[in-house]
């Protein structure tokens, strides 16, 4: 394991949120869109506190997914600045929290505040986690040609290049012994 559980999960969570947007190679539609949508989200990433259910929490949610995925594109220095600016702008309080079937971890929210900041206070801890390791490298764009999906590399020998939500590992070997074979009967 390379960081806590709580990091490794969020990590997980935040990509398949980001990866909810339009992607041409992996979604051609926004994954995103309806209240149904949110509420299944929600129920596979096991998030829990209050909901409120109505389209403003679906819009708010939505709305940090380009933010979100800045956190796997920009440098060192500005992820560290949108992360400390998140845990202030809520308030983040860290505490250490037993409940339902996981051990230990850490909430820096109230169960009572709106999901969207839920995530995003949760999202920055993870981030926390990641920076301070030195390990914000193992968070990158899938190596696909035209796939924009985001991946968490928690690999031992960083060696996780494509995207879990679609085929781009397969298209890529695909490719490269298409290649092999041209190179060969050239
Ligand atoms: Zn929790
Ligand atoms: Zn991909």
């Amino acid at each position: 394991m390379l960081f806590a559980n709580d990091t490794e999960d969020t990590l997980q969570s935040i990509a398949a949120l980001v990866n909810t947007l339009v992607n041409t190679l992996v979604n051609d539609e926004d994954q995103l869109t309806t209240r149904a949508d949110l509420d299944e989200f929600v129920r596979r990433q096991e998030y829990t506190g209050s909901r409120t259910h109505d389209d403003v929490e679906l819009q708010a949610v939505r709305a940090l997914r380009p933010d979100l995925r800045k956190l796997w594109t920009v440098s060192e220095s500005e992820a560290v600045q949108i992360v400390n600016q998140l845990l202030a702008d809520a308030d983040a309080v860290p505490q250490l929290v037993k409940h339902d079937h996981w051990d230990w971890h850490l909430h820096a929210t109230r169960p009572a505040d709106p999901l969207q900041t839920r995530m995003e206070v949760e999202a920055a801890m993870a981030m926390v986690d990641v920076i301070r390791a030195k390990e914000l490298n193992r968070l990158r764009i899938c190596a696909a040609e035209d796939c924009h999906a985001v991946v968490v590399d928690l690999s031992r020998n960083r060696s996780k290049r494509y995207c879990d939500t679609g085929n781009c590992a397969n298209r890529a070997h695909v490719a490269a012994y298409r290649a092999r074979k041209a190179g060969k009967s050239a």
